[in-house]
């Protein structure tokens, strides 16, 4: 028995050992199998037709590795659209398996930077992986061409390079880039202004309260189901109006107490500046108490929280988030993860899944 035990011993360290010496060559045929079924996989064609809501940055100015910058794709039956793209919102779209050439436009809520830094990279992604012969159309309050312009000239060297790289076929010189339009942001409460109607997706604009800035919420409408995203609000009855009934809320939150940890503990440091800036976004965002209040007052089927402020780098922390907000609203609240997806089906009922691969 003793020898028995010895050679499996002796066994177990010999396949450790060669495990350690082959682990590059076992990496690779790993990544071989991955690049085959990455390249394959389309999320869109996974999906049951519907209404979905693809979580590809659920984060916010501040640094936090687990969440990208402000960024909510939605697949409609066959169509897709992204609202915001934050810092990295491409490079989760792609780790999410959406390819950036389906994307037929990217509507912005508001201009503040840290919801369109990562439109240039989206743009060379929509650009490359089609080999695009249009820019990506990007759709937004007044202001947006201007952004567009000054990312289309900052690209500009780049562009060429590729084209002269790889060829025109490959990269057409038409197909860089950003092509905006612009509309004016409806100046009342309960106004909305239809920015999309085709092919069944409806997609409306309303203004929310984000002063100095002009923002505005998406409700989006295939196939019998509605989704609504709040964009960056303080506690707003347009909002309010404009989810009535939606089968999901997609709201941002702050947490006054979280943020007024960091505020104090700037103020105690000497860093004034710091702790006003985490005084002054108190009033133009939404806590998780009024996000609930809002989406009980809408009558909504579910509550997604998501653009978290502060950030929340310890597991857990985003369960504060949720427990204030269920204590005002008595449906599902969920705090999104990036690569979480909730579906929306055609069928009808609530889905979610998460698709992050490596
Ligand atoms: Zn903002
Ligand atoms: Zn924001």
């Amino acid at each position: 028995m003793k020898w028995l035990m010895g050679l499996l011993a002796l066994l177990i360290v010999v396949a450790g050992a060669s495990a350690y010496l082959w682990r590059g060559e076992l990496a690779v045929r790993l990544v071989e199998r991955a690049a085959r079924q990455g390249i394959e996989a389309s999320l869109k064609t996974e999906l049951p037709d519907g209404l979905h809501a693809l979580f590809c940055g659920t984060g916010s100015p501040l640094p936090d590795r687990a969440r990208a910058g402000p960024c909510l794709a939605v697949i409609a039956g066959q169509h897709v659209f992204v609202f915001d793209a934050g810092e990295g919102a491409s490079e989760t779209l792609a780790l999410m398996g959406v390819s950036q050439g389906d994307i037929e436009a990217v509507f912005l809520t508001h201009l503040h930077s840290d919801h369109f830094d990562g439109l240039a990279p989206l743009a060379l992604q929509h650009w490359a992986t089609a080999s695009a012969t249009a820019p990506l159309n990007v759709v937004g309050p007044v202001g947006a061409a201007r952004v567009a312009a000054g990312l289309n000239e900052a690209y500009a060297i780049d562009a060429g390079y590729r084209t002269a790289h790889h060829g025109p076929e490959i990269m057409p010189p038409s197909g860089a880039g950003l092509l905006a339009r612009e509309f004016v942001v409806p100046a009342a409460d309960g106004e909305t202004l239809v920015v999309h109607d085709a092919d069944g997706v409806r997609i409306l604009a309303f203004r929310v309260d984000h002063a100095p800035t002009d923002a505005v919420g998406y409700r989006v409408e295939y196939g019998g189901r509605v989704l609504v995203i709040s964009g960056d609000t303080s506690r707003s009855p347009s909002l309010t109006a404009a989810a009535r009934g939606a089968d999901l809320l997609v709201h941002e939150v702050i947490s006054p107490r979280l943020d007024r940890i960091i505020h104090d503990a700037a103020i105690g440091a000497g860093r004034e500046n710091v702790g006003a800036i985490f005084n002054d976004i108190l009033d133009y965002h939404t806590s998780p108490a009024d996000a609930g209040a809002v989406a009980q007052e809408a009558g909504v089927g579910a509550l997604a929280l998501t653009h978290f402020l502060p950030q929340t780098p310890i597991r857990g922390l985003a369960r504060v988030f949720v427990d204030e907000a269920k204590r005002s609203f008595p449906g599902p609240v969920w705090a999104m993860r990036d690569g979480d997806v909730i579906s929306l089906p055609r069928a009808g009922g609530v889905r979610r899944s998460h698709h992050l691969r490596f």
